[in-house]
């Protein structure tokens, strides 16, 4: 189903900048429509984030597709996603191989995300807790990416990532961030780079916003 609207949607990623064709592949064969509420299905094919009810949302695909990109991965790669949500990030890595560790936060969303993975039998670990503090049972980590927007970059998150590895985080305010890669090139030294101009949900906990 809806096999050339995805095939236009990718094809409109790579005109705007996408250039990683692991990542493009991935956006081609996961079917967006099915992680989207039924009366946003008409809409699942277009660039924009739609909402997922309680307050969230799925990610824009322009978006999806340059975090992912930023953070160089190889298959067979660790991956934390924190602020799980519709489950759309995490089966794109799934897709491209990686070995998908993933919090959320809000219990609703995570049941209901947990069941939908089991349905469609997408092999992503999932916990529901603050996204914050990581998860180091299984760190370090080759990727994290951060699908919610944070006042600055929880230390727990650095802390967990290989030597080597790359973390993806929006980081501003409520309602505009940058993108920030850190790309950790020893224990305690980072390089950063920046891409501005992006609008996501709070990134609420103890490294975080602390209340809506
Ligand atoms: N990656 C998701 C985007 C979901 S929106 C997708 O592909 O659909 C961001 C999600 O982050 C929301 O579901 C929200 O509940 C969750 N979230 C916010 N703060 C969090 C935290 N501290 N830990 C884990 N999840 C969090």
């Amino acid at each position: 189903m809806f096999e050339k609207e995805r095939k236009d949607l990718i094809d409109s990623l790579r005109q705007k900048g996408i250039k990683d064709e692991t990542v493009l592949s991935a956006m081609l064969k996961v079917e967006r429509h099915e992680f989207v509420q039924k009366i946003m299905i008409p809409h699942a094919y277009k660039d924009v984030a739609l909402p997922i009810g309680y307050g969230q949302t799925i990610s824009q695909p322009y978006t999806v597709a340059v975090m992912t990109e930023s953070l160089k991965l190889q298959p067979g790669n660790k991956v934390l996603e924190i602020g799980t949500g519709s489950g759309y990030q995490a089966a794109i890595l799934n897709e491209m191989g990686m070995n998908v560790f993933s919090i959320e936060r809000n219990e609703d969303i995570y049941r209901k995300v947990q069941k939908f993975f089991d349905e469609k039998n997408i092999r992503v670990l999932v916990r529901c807790s603050d996204g914050t503090i990581g998860w180091s049972e299984y760190a370090p980590y080759d990727g994290i990416i951060v699908t919610a927007g944070s006042p600055t970059i929880p230390e727990n998150l650095k802390k967990q990532l290989a030597i080597g590895g790359r973390l993806v985080i929006p980081v501003g305010d409520m309602k505009t961030q940058s993108l920030k890669i850190l790309h950790k090139v020893n224990e305690d030294e980072f390089e950063e780079t920046e891409i501005p101009n992006f609008a996501f949900v709070p990134l609420i906990g103890r490294e975080g916003w602390k209340k809506k």
